[in-house]
């Protein structure tokens, strides 16, 4: 396939925004126009920093933790989810909340709480260190145990293995997740949970669409956070095809070596990437000498997530400003 002279960009599709991202940034947008200033976001609104700082210059506020914010005012929470006791926390403070949590991350937490209040241990497979993970473990943290690999399944202990139910992190790699579920299915026969697993539908778009994308170029750039969940698993998917794939935040990342030898470089970006990214680094790409853009698109979406309760009571409340 390489000749060693670019020729080809092929983007995948879908990329970039899903619906929640998109719901979370839309959120942030709102409350700054109808919530009296200042207008605090616990955590980055979603992972990338381009959304991030568009977002606070125009006004809205970014801290770690709720005791940064003033009592009575104004905190939104992430895409990602919060545990309970955060929520307790802000309510105690009598701070105006809004949560932005996308609504796939809900129903986790939902699952998470009846399978809690049933009585069963609860294996929940994701990264320990995510704010998402962090967040569902906080609905149940006597009973949810976090794993990542197959490999953790053997150390699991348990105090009945006939009673225990599995969820996942909505942003895993579909496959790496498929075999952690099967281990989890031979060591506990009787294992309940997801009819197949919580990873949301734009993960699994986004994976689908990179994979097929990456079996056709040599190299792959993905775009995104490198904090971004769902981004490293679209490079780890690339790579599972065989191509070399990189994650980047912006252009100026992009090291020409990677291009070597290389006639067809993919395109993907993470769920929390704004497009302009990917326009430009098809325009570094073709500075570097590709000629044609092609676009492999695997499947249509058309998801949506309504606004928040509390923000469309404060929209009507400010007599509908928006
Ligand atoms: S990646 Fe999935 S779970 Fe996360 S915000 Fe987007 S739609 Fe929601």
């Amino acid at each position: 396939m390489a000749n060693g002279r670019l020729e080809e960009i092929v983007l995948a599709g879908p990329r970039g925004f899903c619906a929640g991202v998109e719901r979370a940034i839309d959120i942030v947008k709102l409350a700054l126009q109808v919530c009296p200033p200042p207008v605090f976001v616990r955590k980055e609104i979603v992972h990338n920093r381009h959304v991030v700082e568009a977002l606070r210059a125009e006004g809205a506020i970014f801290v770690d933790e709720l005791h940064e914010v003033p009592d009575g005012a104004t905190v939104i929470f992430s895409a990602h989810g919060i545990s309970p006791t955060v929520r307790a926390e802000a309510y105690a403070r009598g701070l105006r909340v809004i949560d932005a949590t996308c609504p796939l991350v809900t129903k986790v937490h939902l699952e998470a709480i009846r399978y809690a209040r049933e009585g069963y241990s609860i294996i929940l497979v994701g990264h320990e260190v995510h704010d998402e993970v962090i967040g569902t473990m906080g609905e149940a943290p006597d009973r949810i145990h976090v794993i990542s690999t197959p490999e953790e399944v053997e150390k699991l202990d348990l105090p009945d293995p006939d009673k225990v139910a599995y969820l996942t992190q909505t942003t895993l790699s579909v496959d790496d997740t498929q075999a952690v579920i099967d281990a989890l299915r031979l060591r506990f026969p009787e294992i309940v949970g997801p009819s197949r697993d919580d990873i949301c539908y734009a993960t699994q778009n986004r994976q689908a669409a990179v994979k097929t994308v990456a079996g056709e170029v040599d190299v792959v750039l993905v775009i995104g956070a490198a904090n971004s969940s769902n981004a490293n698993r679209l490079r780890e998917v690339s790579e599972t095809t065989g191509s070399r794939a990189y994650l980047i935040n912006e252009i100026k990342e992009i090291k020409p070596e990677w291009f070597k030898n290389a006639t067809r470089v993919g395109i993907t970006a993470g769920a929390s990437t704004p497009e302009f990214l990917v326009h430009e680094a098809v325009e570094a790409l073709k500075r570097m000498g590709a000629v044609t853009v092609r676009e492999v698109h695997v499947v249509d979406e058309n998801v949506r997530f309504g606004l928040p309760r509390e923000l469309e009571e404060i929209t009507r409340e400010s007599g509908g400003e928006r």
